[in-house]
This record gives C-alpha cells, structure tokens and sequence, in this order.
C-alpha cells in the first residue's frame, strides 16, 4: 500500500472531501484506512446499569484509499507517490522507498 500509518493525507473524494489528518490505522486486505477526524460514524453503546444512559461514540470508519492522497511531509503539498528502488541497502530495509512525485524526496 502507498499509505501507511501516520502519514498525513488529503480527502478527495466523498463526503469529507478536502480534509486533512493523520492515518490511524491501515487495513491493506481491503486498501482502506482509518484517519483521524474524517468519515466520522457513530456506535451506539448500550446502558450498562439500568438509570444509566446509553452513549454515542464517534469514531472513524475506515475509507477507501483511492479517495484520499498523500500530503508530502518534506514539501507538505498532495502529491502522488511513487517507488525508488535503492541497489545498496541493509538486510533489514525494504528496497523499495516511498518517495514524492513533486519534490523527488524519500518519503519513508
Ligand atoms: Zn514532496
């Protein structure tokens, strides 16, 4: 997947359309992503004593990641990303770095 966990994003498409905020959790099995503040839903949370009130809790349903794009953390503009694949790098590193399609920086 192009968008990983903490990478700050822009919405564009949908109903939250040009908002910005951080990826809190990616589902890569579905290419969705939860992000802070945006595509809030509702749960509902039943009573657990009997005079007590049941709650509401916002929380932020995964959306689809065609509908958001990356913001570039060097140059902070929506960008595309695209992969550099490195010839030297240590056993433990992935070869193929995340870089931006404007500013031509390493994004991971
Ligand atoms: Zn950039």
């Amino acid at each position: 997947m192009k968008i990983k966990s903490g990478d700050k994003v822009k919405v564009i498409a949908g109903k939250d359309k040009g908002k910005k905020g951080k990826v809190l959790q990616v589902f890569p099995e579905k290419k969705k992503v939860s992000v802070e503040g945006i595509n809030l839903a509702i749960k509902h949370m039943r009573p657990r004593r009997q005079n007590e009130q049941g709650q509401k809790i916002e929380f932020p349903a995964p959306l689809n990641v065609s509908n958001l794009m990356l913001i570039c953390p060097k140059c902070n503009k929506t960008t595309r990303v695209k992969y550099k694949v490195l010839d030297k790098v240590d056993k433990k590193s992935e070869k193929k770095k995340r870089m931006c399609n404007k500013c031509n920086e390493l994004i991971d």
